[in-house]
Formats: C-alpha cells, structure tokens, sequence
C-alpha cells in the first residue's frame, strides 16, 4: 500500500514538473524528481566511451560524509522524495563508505540506485550491498564477450567482471530478497553494434541462468553532450539521435546534480563542474535550485540563447537533450509521468533495448 501511495506521489510530482515546465516557469515550486550523487569522481577503468578516457580531471576527491548526509536529510524532506541515483563520474564503490551512505539514504525513506563497473566486487563486499538497502544496482558491462568487453572497458577482466557478477547474484538468491533490482547494461556507439551485441546476448544470458536479474539492456552511448566529437566522430554522430524540434532542457526542471566536493551542476553530464550553479557545503539545495544561476540557465533554454554556454553547446551540434526525438505533452517523453509514457511513448528503444 506504502509503494503505491509513493509511486503515486512520484507521478503526481512529474506531472507537476511537466505543467511547470510548459509553463516555462523559472521559479519552480515543486523539489527535483531525482537527484545524482557523486560519491568520488575517481575510477579505476578507462572505458573508451566515457569522460574519464577523454578529459583529464585536474580535481578529484571523496565526497565527505557529513555533506553526504546533510544532501540527504534535505532531499528527504521533499515531496516526492527524489530518486537517489548514487553515482556520476567515477566508480562509487571506490569510495570507503559507500555502504554508509546507502544505508543512510535508505534509512531516511530514499529510493536509491548505484551503477557499477563490478570489479572491485568481493562476495563479502556484495553480501554487504545486499543488505545495506540499495533499490537498484545497475552493472556497467559493455560487451557480451571477452574481445568486445576488454576493447571497451579498459582495465578490465572479462572473466573475473563476469564471477564477480554471478557471485553477486548468488547471494542475492541465497538471502532470497527481491532488492536491490538488478539490470546489466551494455552500451554500444554504433547502431550496427547493437545488432551484433542482441545476437550475442542470448549465449551470455547462459552465464546467468537461474540467478535474478532482472533486465538486459543494449543502448547506444550518449556522446557526453558533445564531448567525444573529434575523439571518435564518425562513431559517435552516427549514435547520437537529435530531433527536429529545440525543446529547453528538461533536467533544469527535473533532476540536480552534486559533485563529490558539493558544487551543484545543472545535469549528470557536467563530470567537470564545467558549469557549477552553487556550492552545497554552504548553500540550501532549495536556494540553488531557484537560485539566480540556475533560473539565469533556465531563461537561456527558453530563449534557445545557450550559444555561450560551452557545456550544452560542444561539437558538431552539442548535447542531445534539448533536441528531443519524442514528445509528450508538449515536453521531452522523458519529463512525462511513467504510467503516461508506458502507455503512449511509441517503441522507439525497442530497437535498441531488450529486457531478459
Ligand atoms: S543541455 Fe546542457 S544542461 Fe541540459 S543535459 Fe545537456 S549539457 Fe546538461
């Protein structure tokens, strides 16, 4: 009964952001829907598709826990109460007191979500994330064999990613407890990869039968609002998919991002802080949301006057996001209450998405 009156609070909330965003509002009245966390902007891979591989990051760090903990005592103040999505730029099992910090979150009432590249996982590290309360662990696994796999995510091992996997599916079985969610996810650059990565997908899913997880998923990677234009162009135009139609940015009406030292950007593409809209060490998130930076990048997206704006705007054509390629409601499908884009949003990611 709990879940539904949550679920239903959640839709009611993105509605409201949906109004409010047709609306073009700059003041918003309603709390971010979902919020990132960055335990540390550190890793321990160099995958080719992500920004660790292309930018070098002068300023790297560990989130402390007593701002950890103030960001979510506020957050579990709002109405709906934000997804907690724990991650951003670095690999957050890196982070010491990462399992601190999930339970802490999931104690105050807040639905959290964790991606992992998987390799630092011990069966004893993976007990402990079981049971530490986490609501969806989404594993980063791009290649669905040892070739495919070791040519993207460098610094990995295929083999040992894959048993660290399993023996986390193992005790997930074992302790018989239906959280955390578990979705492997497979990104690719080209759309002609994804047909190859689906023909491979069925010998992979042997690996895991038997064992609970929960969905399989093969997207095209984004391109980092244009960062990798000029790295890999051929590859990453050909991935990235824009619309005919400049819609504002919906993420500066639905989600805020926090860096590990606490400067709030406006998206969970801004790895760098190239944009920072406050400082959470001394400001209220509140404040920051309705801030005079953020509603200053808000007035830009209304006006599609983002030309000065290096972090929308890098590349060939900059980032995806306010080129929306479906629309609900007058607005990005991705802004729209869940149970409307169920029923409505045409399959566009079936070409690319299949669950297990
Ligand atoms: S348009 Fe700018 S603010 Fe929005 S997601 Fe892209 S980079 Fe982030």
């Amino acid at each position: 009964m709990r879940n539904l009156f949550v679920a239903a609070q959640r839709e009611w909330g993105r509605l409201r952001s949906v109004l409010s965003y047709r609306r073009r509002e700059l003041v918003l009245r309603h709390t971010p829907l979902q919020i990132w966390v960055e335990p540390t902007n550190k890793c321990n891979l160099r995958c080719v598709m992500c920004i660790n591989a292309a930018a070098t990051k002068a300023h790297s760090g560990f989130m402390d826990l007593g701002l950890y903990r103030s960001i979510i005592d506020q957050a579990a103040g709002w109405r709906p109460r934000p997804i907690t999505n724990l991650f951003l730029g670095g690999e957050s099992t890196l982070h010491r007191q990462l399992l601190d910090m999930i339970r802490y979150a999931a104690q105050s009432g807040l639905e959290t979500a964790l991606a992992t590249n998987a390799t630092t996982l011990s069966r004893e590290r993976s007990r402990r994330l079981i049971e530490s309360g986490l609501a969806n662990i989404i594993f980063s696994f791009d290649g669905y064999d040892r070739p495919s796999f070791e040519a993207v995510r460098v610094g990995a091992d295929f083999g040992r990613t894959v048993d660290n996997i399993r023996a986390f599916l193992e005790i997930k079985r074992e302790l018989q407890t239906r959280d955390p969610r578990v979705t492997l996810y497979s990104l690719v650059t080209r759309a002609a990869d994804a047909q190859t990565e689906r023909d491979r997908l069925h010998a992979f899913q042997q690996t895991f039968v038997g064992l609970p997880i929960d969905e399989f998923k093969i997207e095209l990677a984004g391109h980092w609002a244009g960062t990798f234009d000029g790295i890999n162009t051929a590859d990453f135009q050909e991935a990235v998919r824009y619309g005919a139609r400049f819609l504002p940015c919906f993420r500066l009406w639905e989600s805020m991002s926090i860096l590990w030292d606490g400067t709030v950007v406006p998206c969970c593409v801004d790895f760098l802080g190239e944009l920072p809209l406050g400082d959470s060490r001394t400001q209220p998130l509140l404040k920051i949301w309705n801030g005079a930076a953020m509603l200053a990048h808000r007035r830009k997206m209304i006006a599609q006057a983002i030309g000065d704006v290096s972090l929308c705007t890098k590349g060939t054509r900059g980032c995806e996001v306010p080129w929306p390629t479906e629309a609900l409601l007058a607005a990005p499908a991705d802004l729209a209450p869940h149970s409307l884009q169920r029923l409505f949003r045409p399959r566009l990611r079936s070409r690319l998405t299949r669950s297990g």
